[in-house]
């Protein structure tokens, strides 16, 4: 790179699955290269500030490593021999394999399959317009949000809350069950700016010291998916020592003294013997939030993936009803805003050419799915032909021997469309070179915050990489597929998408960068009223009909009716006696940067972090090589002591590739894909292990 050109500084957003969505600002030295990526000073919420990994964007654009030309599988299935071929036979062999799946087993045999490798709404939705128009399975997606809204939307009626830039005016900022130090740096802007301007105190609630923890005024240390004990007792105090908000719980909630009466009993001593957490701690947090007027609950999504997450989540955002902090500048509970934006994404998905009446597989299921499993596979056809843009279920799914047996079957076809060689692009048998977000024009949401922001094209893209837009339009014209949309560039998608849903015009986004989506006061705050018809916050949720609008599927279960701790978790037993979870690490996000030099040497390797008295009996030093197991498998890493858990709890900081583990196999050959309770999806951190030192 030319470092002696002065750049061009191009406004940007960032394409990765993390809340904030920051406003970028991206150095174009030329036509093919960028430079450095900072935080737009002028967006309110990024306010000049982003994480290291995607400040440092250019080492995965410029990668050598990236994926150039495409390429057809010449080896075993998984041996990761191929050699290259020409766009036009690629695209032919997909469309040929597509057919014949479809002649032999009715459409449903395709499986369209994607994620949030990108976020802009063309490049990533795009899927499911071909998925439509071919009547292919549809994809229901649980890996990450479904608990977590689905448990935020049943208090509160819909997915929305206070202005995160509130923050920033509040005397107490509660961070729970989300490490923002590692995966949204910008909460900690604001809670920080709190605590700086105001004296504000910063509370978090996490199942280990990470960075944010280690911030806090007040580190509340808890076992994994015992979220609810705590909301719990914390509610319990605030009935008991009169701190309860009663004008408010009489005009805005449910069911308050059924609430205060069902509390009696789950008083700080009974949530420390299920937490582990001090009782004196418990007392101080619920004293914090009883003695301060403007308290924001900044709720994350670590803590809803247990198999209790959904009534944890609930039980945490009913504590700003209690205490009525939803009154206040600075007080209440944030989410996710998604439901501030009322995005029409109908034209960039094809939806009115859906069919309701083809089945929808669960994401999170894919290695039942692909090893045959009937219930997973809804009584339907097998699936046989596949096209998987922007994720990387070999190394993210659940269940993963299951995924890998599924992805080696000999009559399934895989086409995986990617940034670089994947754990999912090695197993496939086309695989096609993907643009990166400086390639191609997108729009993004930022559901951390209240922005749309515009991504546009800012360079060529390397080599032959074309963009998911252009691969599912090239795809549809040799399937036969029809839709408007086929024909349009994603510049005219966008700009129809934003008049659609009443946000003005591509032009005017290009001039303004992004468009700041927050509602009033009043209405971020439900001064008027809760969104259910009768304007009541729900501490007895109706579950089967908390209006989740993702909801494919009913999970049979008898969720407490009222705030609890719910024993569905993988409580650990004699054979398995630890809990395991699979936290973000800071460097990676989800499976993506693991490529990245600095990310890498940041990270090192695998770790598992033990507790220096779990691992003493075990004759465990700090480094060793150890193994860890269930029923699922058994996964081989290295051991980090560190005081930072309650006893019996283990961590491993992820994603790496499977490679990086001794034999292949990665974190995710320990976590089940049961879904959970009411609405499907995956409990990456609920997991119960054995845990032992490697002789050899
Ligand atoms: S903090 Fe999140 S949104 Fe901001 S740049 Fe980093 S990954 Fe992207």
């Amino acid at each position: 790179m030319n470092q002696t050109v002065r750049p061009r500084i191009v406004a940007s957003a960032c394409p990765h699955d993390c809340p904030s969505t920051c406003a970028l600002e991206v150095e174009v030295f030329d036509r093919h290269t960028i430079g450095r990526v900072r935080g737009a000073e002028d967006n309110a919420y990024t306010a000049g500030v982003i994480c290291a990994k995607v400040a440092r964007y250019a080492e995965r654009v410029h990668h050598p490593d990236r994926l150039m030309q495409p390429l057809r599988r010449v080896g075993a299935k998984g041996s990761g021999q191929f050699a290259p071929i020409s766009w036009d036979d690629a695209l032919a062999l997909v469309a040929e394999q597509f057919i014949r799946a479809e002649q032999a087993h009715g459409s449903e045999a395709v499986w369209p399959y994607y994620y949030a490798g990108t976020m802009g709404f063309v490049m990533r939705d795009g899927i499911n317009r071909l998925r439509h128009a071919k009547k292919y399975s549809g994809f229901h997606s649980t890996i990450c949000v479904n608990p977590a809204w689905t448990g935020f939307i049943a208090g509160t009626g819909k997915l929305a809350g206070t202005d995160p830039r509130e923050m920033a005016k509040s005397d107490l900022v509660v961070i729970w069950g989300t490490n923002a130090v590692n995966t949204q740096v910008n909460v900690m802007t604001h809670a920080t700016r709190a605590r700086k301007d105001r004296g504000a105190k910063i509370v978090a609630v996490d199942i280990y010291m990470n960075g944010t923890m280690r911030q806090a005024d007040l580190p509340v240390l808890i076992r994994p998916g015992t979220d609810g004990a705590l909301a719990c007792a914390v509610m319990h105090c605030l009935f008991h020592d009169g701190k309860a908000d009663w004008d408010y719980l009489n005009r805005y909630t449910d069911a308050p003294r059924e609430l205060a009466e069902h509390l009696r009993t789950r008083d700080p001593e009974w949530a420390s013997r299920i937490t582990g957490c001090p009782t004196a701690t418990i007392e101080a947090f619920a004293r914090l939030v009883g003695e301060t007027k403007r308290a924001y609950f900044r709720l994350g999504y670590g803590f809803s993936r247990s198999r209790n997450g959904v009534a944890n989540m609930h039980a945490a955002s009913c504590i700003a009803a209690v205490t009525g902090a939803w009154r206040y500048e600075g007080g209440g509970a944030f989410h996710h805003n998604d439901a501030i934006f009322h995005l029409d994404k109908s034209l960039i998905e094809g939806k009115d050419a859906a069919d309701p009446s083809i089945r929808m597989l669960d994401q999170s299921r894919i290695g039942a799915i692909l090893t045959g499993d009937k219930d997973a596979l809804r009584g339907g056809p097998p699936v046989t032909a596949m096209l998987i843009q922007n994720t990387n279920p070999v190394t993210v799914a659940p269940e993963q021997d299951a995924v890998k047996r599924g992805f080696a079957r000999d009559d399934l076809f895989v086409c995986v469309h990617e940034q670089f060689m994947t754990d999912t692009a090695q197993v496939a048998d086309v695989v096609l070179p993907a643009t990166m977000f400086v390639e191609h024009d997108d729009i993004y949401l930022a559901g951390g915050s209240q922005y749309l922001l515009l991504g546009p094209k800012l360079i060529e893209p390397p080599g032959e990489c074309r963009s998911n837009h252009d691969v599912i339009c090239a795809l549809a014209r040799r399937l036969g597929a029809e839709h408007p949309g086929f024909a349009m560039t994603p510049r005219q998608l966008i700009d129809l998408t934003l008049q659609k849903s009443g946000w003005g015009t591509l032009a005017e986004l290009e001039a303004n960068r992004w468009i700041d989506c927050q509602p009033d006061f009043a209405t971020a705050h439900y001064l008027d009223g809760f969104a259910y018809p009768d304007g009541k916050f729900r501490f007895k949720p109706d579950w089967p009909t908390v209006p989740f609008g993702r909801a494919h599927c009913t999970v049979r279960s008898a969720m407490p009716s009222l705030p609890d701790h719910w024993e569905v978790i993988e409580e650990a037993d004699s054979e398995h006696p630890f809990r395991l979870a699979t936290s973000p690490a800071r460097g990676f996000l989800n499976s993506s940067f693991t490529e990245t030099p600095t990310s890498l040497a940041k990270e090192g390797r695998p770790e598992v972090m033990i507790h220096p008295d779990d691992a003493a009996p075990l004759a465990i030093a700090d480094g060793d090589a150890v193994t860890l197991g269930n029923r699922r498998g058994a996964v081989r890493l290295h051991a980090r002591l560190f005081d930072g858990v309650r006893r019996g709890v283990l961590i491993a900081e992820s994603l790496w590739p499977n490679k990086a583990y001794a034999d292949g196999r990665g974190i995710n050959t320990l976590t089940g894909a049961d879904p959970i309770a009411p609405f499907g999806g995956a409990a990456f951190h609920d997991n119960k292990v054995w845990l032992k030192k490697q002789t050899n």
